[in-house]
């Protein structure tokens, strides 16, 4: 009775590191994977995955060492190297065959990997917002006719310093003085779409630069055409001519 007891305790020790040697096996084979996969993505596949198999199976041979001297200090008597006799002199002879599970290693480790990027990925889009407003105020002015021209734009008004944001990822192509605008700033986003920004006192931005959404590119000011401290805004769609701004925006989930 108490044999069979102290036999299902030396299996459950047994079989405990066992789980925990393959785990620890695909971990230090995704590793390698990764570092491989950084020196060279265009390597062959068939000897990046030999590559991968070779060091999985030298892994498992040293892993089974331990696990065989575990078992043997624990109760030996259901070791499989005890019963044939041998010491821990000898174990890693008799794992070697469990080299043969990594057979679908590189499957097991596209998974892995897919799966990590998938969760990066979501974890930036989440933390970063998609659009923002260009700036909090009072929308003061739509695009349409107005004065006798075409108010290409719509106005939003505020302090002078308020912050102008970037309304979405994009280059600066533009960051200066402009005739009417006194200063403007244009950035080009990557479907193409240029917004522009005008009458700003202060810029933070120069052309070439990389803006995310909501970064702070300048402050509000009043200078050019301007009755008074605000934001002029334009969306031109592929750099094109100017469409209204607001129901752009509004698409994006950002309303005035
Ligand atoms: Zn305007």
């Amino acid at each position: 009775m108490q044999n069979t007891t102290q036999r299902r305790t030396s299996k459950h020790r047994k079989q405990e590191p066992t789980a925990k040697s393959r785990f620890a096996m695909v971990a230090v084979a995704t590793t390698a994977m990764t570092t491989a996969g950084a020196a060279g993505a265009t390597a062959g596949a068939t000897q990046d995955a030999d590559k991968d198999i070779a060091l999985a199976s030298e892994n498992t041979t040293i892993l089974a060492q331990g696990e065989g001297a575990n078992a043997e200090g624990a109760q030996g008597s259901s070791n499989p190297a005890a019963a044939e006799g041998n010491n821990a002199e000898a174990p890693q002879i008799l794992e070697v065959p469990q080299a043969k599970p990594v057979s679908d290693l590189s499957q097991q480790l596209d998974s892995v990997l897919r799966f990590a990027k998938q969760r990066t990925e979501a974890d930036l889009a989440a933390r970063m917002p998609d659009f923002v407003k260009p700036a909090e105020g009072t929308f003061t002015s739509g695009f349409g006719p107005r004065w006798g021209s075409f108010h290409k734009g719509i106005d939003i008004a505020n302090a002078v310093g308020t912050a102008i944001r970037a309304v979405h990822d994009g280059t600066v192509i533009d960051s200066g003085p402009a005739s009417g605008f006194g200063n403007w700033i244009r950035i080009k986003h990557d479907d193409g779409t240029v917004t522009v920004y005008g009458h700003m006192a202060t810029l933070d931005v120069k052309v070439g630069d990389r803006v995310t959404s909501g970064q702070k590119i300048a402050g509000m000011g009043a200078l050019g055409f301007s009755t008074g401290s605000h934001l002029h805004f334009e969306v031109h769609p592929n750099g094109g001519d100017a469409i209204d701004p607001k129901p752009w925006l509004e698409e994006r989930g950002i309303t005035l």
